[in-house]
């Protein structure tokens, strides 16, 4: 796209630039700013949905660039070369982009400084060395996905990230590249630092291994030296900074379980490690093909005196089909759940309460790309407008007066 673009430039009441919505004459758009706070988001998104509005309602592109422009927070209408320029200003990041991650970290003196510092350290070789698990065949056929076994000591050093307030939604991770480990074991700014943490230890969720990786190839003591340099300089009362980072010893702990592993280090960065981490990057839904998924089991379960079934139906999954098992099941579930004693009482929850805390993890994913194998599921309504979900209130109805009756009656 080489066409001049008419913009506007939208501008938060803080003075943080939101993005630029543009228009070349037929469609209309928005650019937002990777770095821009997750508030700035938010109202972009808002923008950009009335700007639509408007244009459905009628008004042509260059009209409703014209009709906004007037609105406060936004600028005059503007011509850019093309899009490419318009995308180069959206990708600046400016100080205050730097500080406002700052502004998540505790302040120095705060424990969870030195928690940190403890924590990470404490981290031995071994610690260092991520295994994997998971591989098996289950009585089912179904193979189980290779996952890290983080050690009890890394896990530490990852809470206390996210403690010190490294770890932080105002970093669109996604959105962003990820920050590179210094050359030379030089530091990170401290704002790198953070969007690093948040990266590495978000990015886990979504696919596993990603800490793994950042532990291999000195990404997170790049990092946690940055973060404990900066608490350091702001005169915290947290354990020393060291003086260079540790990070290229560390970087390549020797890993007695990974034959041939060195040699290979020329056929990709750093991904040099065997069979597991080629099955690592699971992040696309099984169903669609759309990115990103997350690993998660919904499960329905059947009960009726003597008979039980449970079904259960594996991950990864994105935000559009995992809600759409989830509502599948869990209906199902309400409905079928509760018609044997051992279902009354044990199975029927541990299948609701399994199900939302796997339907928690898909919707704090992003909407999903595009469907790549097709096939993605209908959401539907959710549950509380689905009829047979009410048929629940009967066994529940029930056990309530029973005990009210046996309250009432003294017993
Ligand atoms: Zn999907």
């Amino acid at each position: 796209m080489s066409e001049p673009l008419q913009y506007i430039t939208l501008t938060a009441p803080d003075g943080e630039i939101i993005g630029y919505a543009w228009t070349d004459g037929t469609q209309l758009g928005l650019v937002d700013r990777a770095a821009s706070s997750s508030a700035a988001y938010k109202a972009g998104i808002a923008w950009s949905n009335r700007m639509q509005d408007a244009h459905r309602r009628g008004l042509t592109p260059a009209g409703v660039l014209a009709l906004f422009s007037h609105e406060p927070g936004a600028s005059p209408v503007t011509e850019a070369a093309d899009m490419a320029a318009l995308e180069e200003l959206a990708r600046i990041v400016t100080p205050a982009d730097d500080q406002r991650l700052l502004d998540q970290l505790a302040p120095a003196g705060h424990p969870s400084w030195r928690e940190l510092a403890e924590a990470y350290d404490a981290l031995t070789d071994e610690d260092r060395d991520v295994t994997w698990g998971g591989g098996e065949k289950s009585p089912s056929g179904a193979i189980q996905m290779p996952y890290p076994v983080y050690s009890e000591p890394l896990r530490r050093v990852v809470r206390a990230l996210n403690e010190v307030g490294a770890v932080t939604p105002e970093h669109r991770w996604m959105d962003n590249p990820m920050p590179e480990v210094p050359a030379d074991g030089r530091l990170m700014t401290a704002a790198d630092a953070v969007r690093a943490a948040t990266a590495v230890v978000r990015g886990e969720r979504f696919s596993e291994g990603t800490i793994a990786h950042a532990v291999k190839d000195g990404l997170l003591d790049a990092v946690v030296a940055s973060l404990r340099a900066w608490a350091a300089a702001q005169g915290s009362t947290a354990g020393p900074a060291p003086s260079a980072p540790a990070a290229p010893a560390p970087a390549h702990p020797t890993a007695p379980s990974v034959p041939s592993a060195p040699t290979a280090a020329t056929t990709g960065p750093a991904r040099s490690a065997p069979a597991p981490v080629a099955a690592a990057p699971a992040a696309v839904c099984r169903h669609c093909g759309g990115f990103p998924a997350v690993n998660v089991a919904f499960r329905a379960h059947l009960g009726l005196l003597f008979f039980l079934r449970f079904r259960r139906m594996d991950g990864p999954v994105c935000r559009t089909c995992g809600l759409a098992l989830h509502r599948g099941f869990t209906t199902y579930t309400l409905c079928w759940g509760w018609w044997s004693p051992l279902s009354l009482v044990l199975f029927g929850w541990l299948t609701l309460v399994r199900n939302l805390l796997a339907v928690r993890r898909v919707e704090r994913l992003p909407e999903p790309g595009p469907a790549v194998t097709g096939g993605r599921f209908d959401p539907g309504v959710p549950v509380h407008r689905r009829p047979l979900a009410y048929v629940a209130l009967i066994p529940l109805c029930w056990v309530l007066t029973l005990i009210v009756a046996a309250v009432s009656g003294g017993g």
